[in-house]
């Protein structure tokens, strides 16, 4: 039997006025249950269509998909709209960078949290109700029981950001989908929230995908790694692997462009030159190729005409030598 959740060779395009946009292209991952997987890139890499797709939340009038999506035996790709939706907020939920487009702000906090929990389990008024309170304790809302009836604009950001957490787990998902959950918060409400989730799955054992722009946030959290570019994946590894010795030059852009805490204030961030390619026509061969520093290093004109392939686990799509790659990252990247 495969893996709790198994995604192969997975095509997303929108038709546009301006022709077709290839949005995910070719994109082949695995995640078990209990485990993190941090999906990382630059806005428009793919990372959010991805996981919209699997969710089944795309539009099918101007999408197309191809590949396989797997989750606990079951096919999603094709799956009728009534079985997704099923499996929208019982096997799978979803949390969001804003809380406010999953939060109404006319039912109060406990209604939103106990209403899925009805829907899905069949449980009563007061059942749920207890249950929204407990939840709302598990994630660490004080006076839970009071604040049960409060509206969300009655509470912080952080603590809405904890409100929509627990009405994604009050069902027990068993894949929960972390898009940006962070991103609008303050650095000390972004750790909290991020041992909030390592905790509660550790009593959930959901599997979670945690998608963001910056490694840091996956640093701590996830257990393996996947980064997008341009629709592909090129680098893949547990998260200790890919920090301590990356592969692909796009990672080492990402690396160099995050602010490390233990380096003095002053020091500079190295963005990364260039934006991300237009998806409508991407570049042939390495679709990294326009940005890279290294298609010299290549033999031939390799990096420009042929499309580099991510091997099955640990690896990169990247046309460098695994010995060039190591002495390039520690001689000129790594020391920075
Ligand atoms: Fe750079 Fe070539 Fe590697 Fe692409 S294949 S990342 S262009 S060195
Ligand atoms: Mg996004």
């Amino acid at each position: 039997r495969g893996a709790f959740l198994s995604v192969r060779d997975l095509y997303v395009r929108f038709s546009t006025e301006d022709g077709v946009v290839k949005a995910v292209d070719g994109l082949s991952f695995e995640l078990e249950r209990g485990r993190t997987l941090g999906i990382v890139g630059e806005s428009g890499s793919g990372k959010s269509v991805t996981n919209l797709t699997v969710l089944g939340l795309h539009d099918p009038r101007t999408t197309t998909v191809g590949g396989e999506i797997v989750l606990d035996g079951q096919e999603l790709t094709g799956a009728p709209e009534r079985t997704l939706e099923r499996l929208r907020g019982n096997t799978m939920a979803m949390i969001f960078q804003d809380p406010l487009t999953a939060l109404s702000p006319y039912y109060t906090v406990g209604r939103q949290i106990a209403e899925p929990y009805r829907k899905h389990t069949g449980a009563s008024k007061s059942e749920a109700r207890s249950r929204a309170i407990e939840m709302l304790q598990k994630v660490g809302i004080p006076n839970a029981r009071l604040r049960v009836d409060d509206y969300p604009h009655q509470f912080s950001g952080g603590m809405r950001q904890r409100a929509m957490i627990a009405m994604s787990l009050v069902c027990n998902p068993d894949l929960l989908i972390a898009d940006e959950p962070t991103t609008a918060l303050d650095v000390t409400v972004q750790a909290q929230i991020l041992d909030l989730l390592k905790d509660l799955q550790q009593e959930f054992g959901s599997a979670i995908i945690l998608i963001t722009h910056d490694l840091g946030v996956v640093a701590n959290t996830a257990d393996d790694l996947l980064v997008m570019y341009a629709g592909r994946a090129v680098e893949r590894g547990t998260v200790r692997e890919v920090l301590r010795a990356p592969q692909h030059p796009y990672t080492w852009g990402l690396l160099a462009s995050m602010p490390r805490l233990s380096s003095s204030v002053d020091e500079p961030l190295h963005p990364i030159p260039g934006s991300p390619p237009s998806l409508l026509s991407p570049p042939p061969g390495c679709p990294f190729h326009p940005r890279c520093r290294y298609p010299d290093q290549v033999a031939g004109d390799r990096c420009a005409t042929e499309r580099p392939v991510l091997p099955d686990g640990r690896g990169a799509a990247c046309h460098l030598t695994a010995e060039r790659k190591l002495t390039l990252y520690t001689e000129q990247i790594k020391p920075r």
